[in-house]
């Protein structure tokens, strides 16, 4: 999970953000859990601006689901379940670009602690603020913090976040990042390929950049190789400035 910033309503046409308006205006009538949510939201998905919301959050996002950072995400989610909470179902701050697994792990739960919702939503908490990362194994760690512990256990919980296929894939993209940071480093000068394949793995658009930016701005074990390559091409610090 990484911060994202989330457009401002402009990205849609006039026309998008009108229907939403009324489709809002009648779900504030809506009972809890009723039928007519579903139902709704169905017919939403398949209008224009449906369809207008979907591709506008693909292009902020990259296609990346905004919990696990797997890129093709189809799902348009509602960070306060539409079931749960229908005064917010068409409202723009509260959908989220979603993976079918996410999506399906948080299910209709949303639980709070304190009045603060337990669950991290990436374009309004830091997740950086909340997690670590093993550079090793993949794995996220909740932090050991009292006031953001709940939060962050409670996130990795109920996204499943810590599945083996997922640490598997952050650790192989970090692995791969590392192999080649070892390799500007060793290369004198840098090969062009070498260049190539660091700038292209280090786009905006590839998944798992959480665990990156631990492995760029946290004290780790890699630490001694990320400062040293960043120090020999310079380029480095432009290409992650975006998600950094
Ligand atoms: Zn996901």
């Amino acid at each position: 999970m990484i911060r994202l910033h989330r457009p401002s309503t402009a990205v849609l046409s006039q026309s998008a953000r009108k229907d939403m308006g009324t489709a809002q205006t009648a779900a504030n009538g809506y009972p809890r859990g009723g039928a007519e949510i579903e139902r709704q939201w169905n017919n939403f998905r398949r209008r224009k601006a449906g369809q207008e919301v979907w591709s506008q959050f693909a292009i902020a996002f990259s296609t990346k689901c905004a919990f696990c950072e797997r890129v093709n995400a189809k799902t348009i989610d509602h960070y306060r379940p539409k079931e749960r909470c229908p005064k917010k179902m068409f409202r723009w701050n509260n959908l989220l670009l979603c993976c079918s697994d996410c999506n399906r792990a948080k299910g209709h739960q949303f639980h709070f602690r304190n009045k603060t919702p337990l669950l991290l939503d990436p374009t309004q908490d830091d997740p950086a603020e909340f997690f670590g990362w093993n550079v090793s194994t993949g794995t996220i760690i909740a932090i050991a913090n009292p006031d953001r512990e709940h939060r962050a256990t409670h996130t990795l919980a109920q996204l499943e976040l810590n599945d083996q296929p997922l640490q598997d894939e952050r650790a192989e993209k970090l692995k791969s990042i590392v192999y080649l940071l070892a390799r500007v480093v060793r290369e004198q000068p840098t090969e062009p390929d070498t260049r190539e394949r660091l700038q292209a793995e280090l786009r905006p658009d590839r998944p798992y950049l959480g665990i990156l930016r631990f492995l760029f701005a946290q004290p780790n074990a890699y630490r001694p190789i990320v400062d040293d390559a960043r120090a020999k091409l310079p380029d480095i610090d432009t290409w992650i400035a975006a998600w950094l």
